[in-house]
């Protein structure tokens, strides 16, 4: 069915609106971008709120914690609270810590990534090498291939390799997190982005970053983002909602919109100030459409 178009349309917004309880808010492309916040988003916020609907912050980066994105809420004068922010970070965290549950000692994970997903494994007291390690932002040498591969270099405890996005990674990390998997350690990825928007263009996201192990190994990870119903599960256990009265709100159809769909959601609203354009969704057979759209979520106060 062909989405339906919001903006401007009070009567529209308020039965829309009236279907749900939930909203499952994308961050980056929604709220702001970077570090511009969009026009009346924290009235918009405010409005849902003041009606009693209950607001989750669903993102997908891992390079920051919950506590990382409470401060960032603070700066950009969002009122929220660290409980209603669930990243990619966190859902591998606790993916890891309540769900695999690995018996010590070989319950370790090798990290490919930022601190936001040490910040998260600490708070579930899961342990972790590699990561923002300096032992590890450092270029191969002839005697790193010898130790990776007659074992002397990897960590026994290690049972877990987790990817996501890495501002430093190198061969070293590639090599390491390869040999873990080729001795048969679980494939775990924060999530799979292909691309991430910074500064007006788009940069290599954790799914590109992955590329080069997934392409070695020849399998894929579990990712623990969107549009990963591992995610929609673990938020889902966290906040125990009635999926059919939840709306997921994003600004990318194949990760935002395409999660809430197959997380068979009450409704999905895009929102045209992020990465996807309306041609993508209103083009004859598009593979992901929105219920709705609006330019911007500002719109939404009518
Ligand atoms: N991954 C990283 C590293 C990012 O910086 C961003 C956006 O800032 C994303 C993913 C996408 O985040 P979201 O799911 O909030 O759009
Ligand atoms: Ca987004």
């Amino acid at each position: 069915m062909a989405p339906a178009y919001l903006s401007g349309d009070k009567a529209a917004i308020e039965e829309f609106l009236s279907r749900f309880d939930t909203f499952l808010f994308d961050c980056d492309g929604v709220l702001w971008s970077g570090d511009h916040l969009f026009p009346k988003v924290p009235e918009t916020l405010e409005m849902l709120r003041s009606r009693g609907k209950r607001l989750v912050f669903v993102t997908n980066n891992s390079t920051k914690s919950r506590a990382d994105y409470k401060k960032k809420f603070d700066k950009l004068g969002i009122p929220a609270e660290v409980n209603e922010v669930f990243g990619s970070s966190y859902s591998a965290a606790v993916y890891i810590a309540r769900i695999l549950k690995l018996p010590a000692p070989k319950n370790k994970v090798f990290v490919l990534g930022e601190s936001g997903i040490e910040q998260e494994l600490d708070a579930e007291g899961v342990p972790y090498i590699g990561g923002t390690d300096p032992a590890f932002r450092r270029d191969i040498e002839q005697s790193d291939f010898d130790n990776l591969a007659n074992g002397s270099a990897l960590d026994p405890d290690v049972g877990v390799v987790l990817i996501g996005l890495d501002f430093h990674v190198n061969y070293l990390k590639l090599a390491t997190a390869y040999q873990y998997l080729q001795r048969g350690v679980i494939f775990l990825a924060t999530n799979t982005d292909s691309s991430l928007p910074m500064a007006h263009s788009l940069f290599p996201g954790a799914g590109a970053v992955g590329a080069g192990v997934v392409k070695a190994i020849g399998k894929e990870p579990l990712s623990l983002g969107k549009p990963s119903q591992a995610m929609m599960d673990a938020v889902e256990g966290k906040f125990h909602f009635d999926r059919s009265r939840t709306c997921m709100v994003g600004d990318r159809m194949n990760t935002d919109i395409q999660f809430g769909i197959d997380g068979k959601l009450g409704g999905t609203l895009a929102v045209l100030t992020g990465v996807s354009k309306k041609e993508e969704f209103l083009a004859e057979g598009a593979p992901t459409v929105p219920a709705a759209y609006v330019d911007s979520l500002g719109d939404l106060l009518g």
